[in-house]
């Protein structure tokens, strides 16, 4: 396979200028970050600060109902409430170790942007982090968070006010401060070698769900299951299973509404190939190629592009991709919180879902495994407006 390139997709599409920071960074990757040192202090943050390993929980109320065994990883369990802060400790200690003073981050819900600013606080470097100005004002408490652990919010004003405008002055951002600055990338997206950095970081969660899988069970999982939105914690979990012909992997994209006509996220079953942000991918855009908007309940599904490695794994059939629309993500939510006592994230819910629906199609000695990309606590709001709750 070509450089950084999974069968067609990804690469690295960024104007002439930003090419030395990212032959920087992949000096570094193969330098600095393949050290045995390196690894040493990361597993020790991973466990010490983000309280790693996180658990592999078997759902005894819910496996009964649906006549097969369901289990979950907990990402939910990890500092900060998601996965997230796997991949932003991991660069932050690179950064550090290239010399770096500053982590530049953008953020949509403000999920990435309170990871990052959490693993500059820790790590002592300064932080900067560009948002659409709309998402300041829809995501309030995330941008206190984000200030009080030390980082400067930036609304940005241009087009949509949402994510994928701050990701274009991010890398604005980045060009002008390329010699102080790493810009930490939030999922398995970017130019290389951002999609396999982060998959690397967040694999932890794949290498440890295999090994505590096997202890418990003494085999592998029939099905692993994750939600995708630019698809880390999907490529986490599903990493250290790729080779594993048997064990079945199906990333679970949002479907929005659920209308034929709605807004969606369902980027790797219904986009068309392009490039966006510096990297090809499957996109959600006309046939002239103008992005469209995405749409989904769940604010970190909301990305009109995925990852390179989800395409290219779709093409070859090694992941299936499933859509689940808001009101089954919803039910999903309702039906882990009353009967197993456990608030995931709206987005994680889509995944869930996906193994709700399976109820009546699987042998009873089926184990089916569901990443829990995250806890509920940020998405209450959402889910009381929804259910008619709120005040
Ligand atoms: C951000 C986020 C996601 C989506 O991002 P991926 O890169 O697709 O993992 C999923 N779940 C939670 C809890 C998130 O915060």
């Amino acid at each position: 396979m070509k450089k950084g390139y999974f069968g067609e997709f990804g690469g690295r599409f960024v104007p002439e200028i930003l090419m030395p920071p990212l032959f920087e960074l992949e000096e570094a990757i193969s330098g600095i970050f393949s050290q045995p040192r390196f690894q040493s202090r990361l597993t020790k943050i991973l466990q010490d600060f983000v309280g790693r390993p996180t658990s592999l929980t078997f759902l005894e109320n819910l496996s009964r109902d649906l006549g097969f065994d369901l289990w979950l990883k907990r990402e939910d369990l990890a500092h900060t409430g998601a996965h997230k802060i796997n991949n932003t400790v991991g660069q932050a200690l690179l950064a550090k170790d290239m010399g770096k003073k500053c982590l530049l981050a953008e953020t949509g819900a403000g999920q990435h942007g309170v990871a990052t600013a959490t693993a500059a606080a820790l790590l002592g470097l300064d932080c900067l982090v560009y948002m659409g100005a709309r998402d300041v004002e829809r995501q309030r408490v995330n941008v206190r968070r984000m200030e009080l652990l030390g980082a400067e919010v930036v609304p940005v004003q241009s087009s949509t006010q949402t994510l994928k405008d701050a990701i274009n002055q991010a890398l604005r951002h980045w060009i002008r401060e390329q010699e102080s600055t790493h810009y930490c990338i939030g999922s398995v997206v970017g130019p290389h070698p951002f999609p396999t950095l982060v998959r690397d970081l967040q694999a932890v969660i794949g290498r440890e769900a295999r090994a505590q899988f096997l202890e418990k069970t003494g085999r592998l999982p029939d099905q692993v299951l994750a939600c995708v939105g630019g698809g880390s914690n999907a490529m986490g979990i599903f990493h250290p299973f790729v080779q594993d012909r048997g064990v079945a992997l199906t990333g679970v994209e949002a479907a929005g509404e659920g209308t034929p006509d709605c807004f969606h996220s369902a980027t790797v079953t219904r986009g068309s190939p392009g490039v966006l942000h510096g990297f090809k991918t499957s996109l959600l855009q006309t046939p002239e190629g103008q992005i469209l908007p995405s749409h989904s309940i769940a604010p970190g599904l909301d990305y009109p592009g995925v990852g390179p490695e989800h395409v290219h794994l779709h093409q070859t059939g090694r992941v299936s991709f499933v859509q689940v629309n808001d009101r089954q993500a919803l039910a999903a939510f309702q039906a882990l919180t009353r009967k197993e006592g456990i608030i995931p994230a709206l987005e994680s819910a889509h995944a869930l879902a996906h193994a709700l629906e399976l109820k009546g199609t699987l042998r009873p000695e089926t184990q089916v495994l569901v990443n829990l990309s995250g806890r509920g606590d940020k998405d209450l709001d959402i889910v009381l407006e929804e259910l008619g709750v709120a005040g």
